[in-house]
């Protein structure tokens, strides 16, 4: 068996900046990833990270900001502790050498993004994450992380209601691993791949959630889905919300802007939520083309786009064939990111189980509420990867020895990974079909715009797809590099995931954020100013409850109608 003091499951973001504090504070830190660190989703991140680090900024109101944005029901000692720490945490990744783009006198150049009323975006170029996911590799090479890449999660362990490592297994090999630790953390990302149109790396299965949920550790906030204005229409890549930062229009099929209609102060600037809800009923009342609408950049200029926005153009011209500096894009709302992950308290430790920690797109601290301001969720990796860390130092120096594992742990899940092998393929169903059918019915019906008769829809498809499930056969039965079954374990956790986030948003009637339902068009802020949770109970059934919003008592953050 292998032995650490902190076990972190994630290398992205969050988890390397998570195992910094572990390492630099003399434990013995693991870190665990199913694929090289480096290759992490946080690499794509592109516009930049949010921070009050201007002289003329207050992270007073990048909190309130932030509030607003969250429509209300982010927890709001979370929110001040992220907004508060923000200047800080971006200062260390500079002094560790995080080349952030400047400004003539040399200061970090800041740019402004979508629902915010300051100019307060650091970024390098349009590639932040790949900036700062480089700088943390470097120090968790530098101080001696123990690296377990290409070790894929299979089970969460505990010892009564404490956490004490996890079983995973050695994707090279097959081989099986039992590492115990005094602390774990899950910063294993979102679920962003539950919908055919994204803009996530395929590993965004949200492993980590699922696994805490099976563990007995409440996920919550599963209904909230962050679906971005700006996907290319062919392939749901990514156009970041800086390039509206930088100045562009989102225009109809006839060149005209539109959102005056919908923010008249924010205008291309409003909240995501409200720019995606403004595009998604333009082109259904008919001024979209081909199923899309248009950012132009044009009127910015070739030498701006190409000295900020270099990347963009060149995914524009490599997936869409069109070259920014000479024509609109063409693009669509995609999913992006997933407001819903484990459930903790300020500190990033599970509310259920002891020595269970989650931070980044995994957790639910909560920062983002109904849906995430642009650049706060960079911002989250780096200012919870940094709190949670240093708790989880203070919560492992509290432990003499980690609870000793069960030592049939490894035993069982061998035992389900052979009869995942042995299914027989006659009559069986491929993982890929199962997927594709779950994806894109959780595209058509729980997307942009919700009701019931379409969550229902959305619902059938989560139960075809558990049923076929059940008949789902692999082709490799081989031990090394087997994607087969990686891939069907995958989609084993999306399952699950979709699951609790369509009875998570038949549950909420009403509208907040980014879970709009045409049947229940208003916000409810009598019934409604509270996180609904998701667990598998005892029955191996999803089970929902409710978690109250951490409030201040800040007045400033009492909910108002929400206007940009
Ligand atoms: C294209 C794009 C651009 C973005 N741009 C911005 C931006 O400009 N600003 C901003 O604030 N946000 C942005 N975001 C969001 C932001 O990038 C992510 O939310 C954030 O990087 C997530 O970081 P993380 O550390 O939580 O997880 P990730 O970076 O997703 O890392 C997850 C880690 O968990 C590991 N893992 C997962 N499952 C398992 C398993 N079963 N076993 C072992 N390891 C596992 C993975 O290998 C990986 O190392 C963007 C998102 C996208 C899609």
């Amino acid at each position: 068996m292998k032995k650490h003091d902190i076990l972190i499951i994630g290398a992205g973001l969050a988890g390397l900046r998570a195992a910094f504090e572990g390492v630099t504070a003399g434990l013995d830190t693991a870190v665990v990833s199913k694929i090289h660190p480096l290759r992490s989703h946080s690499c794509a991140a592109q516009g930049g990270v949010n921070a009050a680090i201007n002289p003329k900024d207050d992270w007073h109101d990048h909190a309130y900001d932030t509030v607003k944005g969250a429509d209300y029901i982010g927890d709001q000692d979370a929110i001040d502790m992220m907004c508060s720490e923000a200047p800080q945490a971006v200062l260390d990744l500079d002094a560790m050498g995080c080349p952030f783009s400047r400004e003539e006198d040399g200061t970090i150049a800041q740019r402004p993004f979508g629902g915010q009323n300051f100019p307060r975006t650091a970024y390098a170029a349009d590639r932040t994450g790949h900036a700062m996911l480089h700088t943390l590799w470097e120090q968790a090479i530098k101080y001696g992380v123990k690296i377990y890449d290409e070790y894929f999660l299979m089970e969460l362990t505990k010892s009564g209601d404490q956490a004490n490592g996890a079983v995973v297994m050695d994707i090279k090999t097959g081989g099986l691993h039992q590492i115990n630790a005094k602390a774990v953390c899950l910063a294993t990302g979102g679920y962003g791949r539950l919908f055919a149109s994204n803009t996530n790396a395929m590993t965004n299965t949200g492993d980590g959630i699922a696994h805490a949920m099976r563990v007995g550790a409440p996920a919550a906030d599963m209904e909230f889905v962050q679906f971005h204005p700006t996907g290319l229409r062919s392939s749901g890549i990514l156009i970041s919300e800086g390039v509206r930062g930088e100045g562009a229009y989102l225009i109809g099929k006839d060149g005209e802007r539109f959102m005056h209609k919908y923010a008249p102060n924010k205008l291309e600037l409003a909240s995501r939520d409200v720019v995606s809800r403004a595009e998604m009923t333009e082109i259904n009342n008919g001024n979209g083309k081909n199923g899309a609408i248009f950012l132009d950049v044009r009127h910015l200029g070739r030498d701006l786009i190409l000295e900020r926005l270099p990347q963009i153009r060149q995914l524009s011209i490599d997936f869409e064939g069109v070259d920014p500096i000479e024509q609109p894009i063409p693009v669509r709302p995609t999913c992006h990111y997933t407001m819903g992950g484990i459930r903790t308290d300020k500190y990033g430790q599970s509310i259920r189980i002891k020595g269970l920690f989650a931070a980044g797109e995994a957790a639910c601290v909560n920062v983002h509420g109904a849906n995430r301001l642009g650049a706060n969720s960079l911002l989250e990796t780096i200012v919870y990867g940094k709190i949670t860390g240093k708790a989880m130092v203070k919560f492992a120096k509290g432990v003499a020895e980690a609870p000793a594992a069960n030592p049939d742990n490894l035993a069982s899940v061998s035992a389900r990974i052979a009869a995942l092998k042995a299914r027989p393929k006659k009559d069986g169903v491929r993982q890929s079909d199962i997927r594709t059918a779950l994806t894109e019915a959780m595209n058509e019906n729980c997307s942009v715009f919700r009701d019931e008769e379409r969550l229902a829809k959305a619902m059938a498809a989560v139960q075809k797809a558990k049923a076929d499930y059940a008949k789902l056969y692999v082709d490799d039965k081989d031990d090394a590099f087997n994607t087969d079954v990686i891939t069907a374990l995958e989609l084993e956790n999306l399952i699950l995931l979709g699951e609790a986030s369509v009875l998570a948003a038949q549950a909420r009637k009403e509208s907040r954020g980014a879970h709009s339902r045409e049947d229940f068009p208003n916000r409810d802020d009598v019934n409604w100013i509270t996180h609904i949770t998701s667990v598998v109970n005892d029955k191996g059934e999803v089970e929902l409850g409710r978690d109250a919003v951490r409030t201040t008592g800040n007045d400033k953050y009492a909910p108002q109608e929400r206007k940009y």
